[in-house]
């Protein structure tokens, strides 16, 4: 598919000609990676961030919030619930802590494949080669570490550097597949200055990153933030502004599937949060083969606010397992045994 085609659909509004991209997704996912939805549990473990992202709700300056670090046995209970409601696999996930203890980790990580027979995916932000290595060695099977857009100028803007370096998770992202995770990355759709072409560019580096998972979300303005804040985009033109919709979401998520066909692509929680009653549903027929039921304690859940009015925070773990299977059910799909590992990276 080339960028001109990327644009085309990224531009087009027209239902009965979009019905043709769903509708091709969809052959798409069944046909590369089939029926089956891959449950992972999402543990958000801590929202102690050291970063100041103008996006994200947990971001380090953001002193309204009360941050929490759950404790070794506090995960492994809800650790466990995941293994007793079938989910193949647990993703570890916090702000960029640097409160957390590497060693702390890798003994967790380690406990885990030892007492489980879960998947682990790490999501904690930007690491060295190091301490990468040492979770991997420890154990952890894959990492997320979204790029949030590849436009380069957009991207500083929005994540200032903590070191004084240019700010490079392409290339970390490089690293992390490198040293031999299982390798996700994606992006928000509708950043205040995001425009069609950086969007078509977006959906390019998928493919040459040769990405095993995809997570796609529509970015949701908080106003603890500088870009939640802001009522204007500056440097470009209103008509060349992505706008941060539900339908935008679906389009880059079907485009995803196209161009890395074998990618695990999830229909996210900032998706449901836009539609609650049909967003993962819309999202699994247009592209989508993986979704995250909620592990976190209820009691942590409205301090993880990344943004406004998430999904799901009044549920315990149990409602989301039982909701997330009624909906993959409803869809005529089933859920998926096992680890669900992407098969793109079983190929490498
Ligand atoms: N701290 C880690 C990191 O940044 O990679 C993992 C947690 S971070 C909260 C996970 C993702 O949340 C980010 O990669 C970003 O895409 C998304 N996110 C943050 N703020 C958001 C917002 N306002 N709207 C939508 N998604 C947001
Ligand atoms: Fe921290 Fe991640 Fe939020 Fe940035 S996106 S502020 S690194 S939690």
């Amino acid at each position: 598919m080339t960028l001109e085609e990327v644009l085309y659909w990224l531009k087009n509004e027209d239902e009965r000609s979009l019905d043709q991209l769903w509708d091709k997704a969809d052959k798409v996912r069944h046909s590369r990676v089939g029926d089956d939805v891959h449950l992972r549990g999402l543990l958000e473990f801590s929202n102690h961030c050291s970063r100041d992202c103008h996006y994200c709700g947990l971001r380090a300056a953001n002193n309204k919030l009360s941050r929490y670090r759950m404790p070794e046995e506090e995960i492994m209970s809800c650790v466990e619930e995941g293994v007793a409601y079938g989910y193949g696999t647990v993703v570890l996930q916090s702000g960029e802590d640097r409160g957390l203890d590497v060693d702390w980790m890798a003994n967790l990580i380690r406990r885990i494949k030892r007492e489980t027979p879960l998947a682990v995916t790490l999501s904690l932000g930007e690491r060295s080669e190091k301490e990468l290595s040492l979770w991997r060695e420890a154990g952890a099977d894959r990492y997320l570490l979204r790029f949030e857009t590849s436009n380069p100028e957009l991207y500083k803007s929005i994540h200032p550097s903590l070191t004084g370096q240019e700010p490079d998770r392409l290339e970390l992202l490089r690293t992390i597949k490198r040293i031999g995770y299982e390798t996700g990355s994606g992006i928000m759709v509708g950043i205040p200055g995001q425009t069609f072409d950086d969007l078509a560019k977006d959906i390019e580096t998928f493919r040459d990153l040769d990405l095993d998972m995809i997570g796609v979300g529509p970015f949701i303005p908080h106003q603890e933030t500088l870009l939640g804040r802001k009522a204007k985009t500056p440097g470009i033109l209103p008509e060349e502004q992505v706008p941060n919709t539900e339908l935008m979401t679906y389009k880059v998520m079907a485009l995803a599937r196209l161009v890395q066909p074998l990618a695990n692509i999830p229909a996210t929680s900032a998706l449901a949060t836009l539609n609650t009653p049909t967003g993962r549903e819309l999202g699994l027929s247009r592209g989508a083969n993986v979704v995250m039921p909620n592990l976190t304690p209820k009691k942590y859940r409205a301090l993880y606010e990344i943004y406004p009015s998430k999904a799901c925070i009044d549920e315990t773990a149990a409602d989301c397992r039982s909701c997330m299977h009624r909906r993959i059910r409803s869809i005529g799909r089933q859920v998926g045994e096992g680890r669900g590992d992407s098969p793109s990276y079983k190929k490498a």
